[in-house]
């Protein structure tokens, strides 16, 4: 199968059974450049994240996980930002025109791309070792995006969702077939759901906010950085999932602190406004906890029955 026929039979959905065409995709895939119209009175915010073979996920990785991370992994970056995701164009290396394998990793991308009502309009495919970047772009009233940096000593520091289930998974995937627990984990490395519309709520509540991409505590510490402030955290107050707990009793906490791919939102709150989060969380699928306040200073100290807890540096460097 040649370049053009794969783009047309995978990816151009005009011409097949046809997704959700946004009304403001005015020129999608086909031409040499997209044309996409944003309403009048918001910003357009943009983000690009790869994910490669080896390096964000294990050779042999199902091809549906692999289209659903590389879109999920951007979609979170919106959410982070408290953006609506809009449109993505996706370049793509292919080892080869496996059409079974491009097959499965569309379903996966555009059931996700469905569910959030964000259009694909372009990209690129070349032969080369597997790879995805996805290039999102969404939008946001002007002054509404979330930014890293406005955090202030005295806020709460949240996070949602159960961190540390990801990385279990992960590590549990070259396994066989094993329980109930095993398998949720599992799921939560290879189809984490991005948090876009936590995100978009959390817009005039949350004062900074990132998402977890490489670890609790690191992507946290890049939160304070970037807001000049320090932490003081209660790894007992982390929310280990019941399934984190019975498949790595011992290792829970350092799963949840140190291990990345969980996309998970972590927030900070001014003491004013977490009444309000607390009533909007409670209509939320998606647990939200609270586990820190901002100090002054700078750095993240974590205590656990009240004695300080070392987090150990395992952060995956790329180079
Ligand atoms: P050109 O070489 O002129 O850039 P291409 O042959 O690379 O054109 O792409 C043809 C059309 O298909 C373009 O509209 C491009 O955006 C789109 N396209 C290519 N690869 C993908 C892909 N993986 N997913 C979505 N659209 C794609
Ligand atoms: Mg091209």
């Amino acid at each position: 199968m040649d370049e053009r026929t794969l783009i047309s039979t995978f990816f151009d959905r005009r011409r097949g059974a046809g997704g959700p065409a946004r009304g403001d995709v005015i020129l999608g895939i086909g031409d040499d450049a997209a044309v996409l119209r944003l309403d009048p009175g918001y910003d357009l915010v943009a983000a690009t994240d790869s994910i490669a073979e080896g390096t964000h996920f294990p050779v042999g990785t199902p091809a549906a996980s692999v289209g659903h991370r590389c879109l999920a992994v951007n979609l979170s970056d919106m959410a982070a930002m408290a953006a609506e995701p809009l449109w993505f164009s996706l370049a793509l290396s292919l080892p080869e025109a496996d059409e079974a394998w491009v097959g499965e990793f569309a379903r996966g991308l555009f059931a996700l791309a469905d569910r959030y009502a964000v259009e694909l309009v372009g990209g690129d495919t070349v032969r080369g070792p597997l790879a995805a970047t996805v290039t999102i772009q969404g939008r946001a009233r002007p002054g509404c995006t979330i930014r890293r940096s406005g955090a202030a000593p005295g806020d709460g520091i949240w996070v949602t969702g159960n961190p540390g289930d990801a990385v279990a998974g992960r590590l549990l995937l070259p396994g066989p077939a094993a329980d109930a627990a095993a398998e949720t984990l599992r799921r939560r490395f290879l189809y984490p759901e991005p948090r876009v519309r936590e995100g978009l709520a959390l817009a005039g509540i949350a004062s900074a906010m990132l998402d977890v991409s490489d670890g609790l505590d690191d992507d946290l510490r890049k939160l304070l950085a970037a807001s000049r402030v320090g932490a003081d955290m209660d790894a007992g107050a982390l929310p280990l999932s019941a399934e984190l707990r019975s498949v790595r009793a011992g290792g829970a906490v350092e799963c949840a602190l140190t291990g990345g791919d969980d996309y998970e939102l972590c927030f900070t709150v001014r003491p004013p406004d977490e009444q309000r989060l607390r009533e909007l969380a409670a209509s939320w699928t998606v647990p939200v906890t609270r586990i820190g306040t901002v100090v002054t200073g700078s750095g993240c100290r974590w205590r656990l029955r009240g004695g300080a807890l070392a987090v150990p540096d395992t952060t995956y460097r790329h180079f």
